[in-house]
């Protein structure tokens, strides 16, 4: 049975800096999904979604459960997609083909999830998902939204409610997007794909 628990973070508090701050994973890991984790363990006794994989509650549930079992999946795929900055970091493999072959580029791709990213109004997520047949699609889901309610498989997201970016770089959200870029896990992404 899968357990509902705080993940831990493969590459520590400051892992990700200067992109993200050691006091923004602290906040963010320790206080936010914290709190959504405490709640869910709260909410789900006598719900019927007791011992249920967090990806099927996602699919089943609404209200408070949802909000905060969503909540968890976003931000578990969310960080354990990062990694250390790289410069020059760029998918690789089966993935890189199928971004080239669907978006023209690499960096058509990069811009079409930046817009994405940059143009939701309020707090939510974009994603990069597989659809049934494979075909890459680029999304929007507001506050705990994530696309395996439409039938499609996350690949790839960025977190743009405040809380993902204020302390370090304040009402600048494009700048986070822009900084983003260097601390994806390719290999992670990857796998993901060829699952
Ligand atoms: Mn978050």
């Amino acid at each position: 049975m899968e357990q509902i628990k705080l993940i831990d973070l493969p590459w520590g508090a400051k892992g990700l800096e200067p992109v993200i701050s050691e006091e923004t994973v602290g906040l963010h890991h320790g206080k936010h999904l914290q709190t959504y984790v405490n709640n869910l363990l709260k909410l789900l006794p006598g719900s019927g979604f007791e011992g249920m994989p967090l990806e099927e509650i996602v699919k089943k549930a609404s209200g408070g459960i949802f909000n905060n079992a969503g909540q968890i999946l976003n931000h578990n795929l969310y960080f354990l997609q990062l990694r250390a900055p790289r410069e020059e970091n760029r998918p690789v493999g089966r993935l890189a083909a199928a971004i080239d072959a669907q978006f023209g580029s690499f960096d058509a791709f990069k811009e079409e999830f930046s817009a994405k990213a940059a143009g939701l109004f309020g707090s939510g997520w974009a994603w990069l998902s597989a659809d049934p047949d494979g075909k890459l699609v680029i999304t929007q889901e507001p506050n705990a939204g994530n696309p395996v309610v439409k039938g499609l498989r996350p690949l790839l997201t960025i977190d743009v409610w405040e809380h993902a970016y204020y302390v370090d770089y304040r009402n600048r959200r494009p700048e986070y997007i822009a900084s983003f870029w260097k601390i994806i896990d390719w290999d992670v992404v990857e796998a993901r794909f060829n699952a």
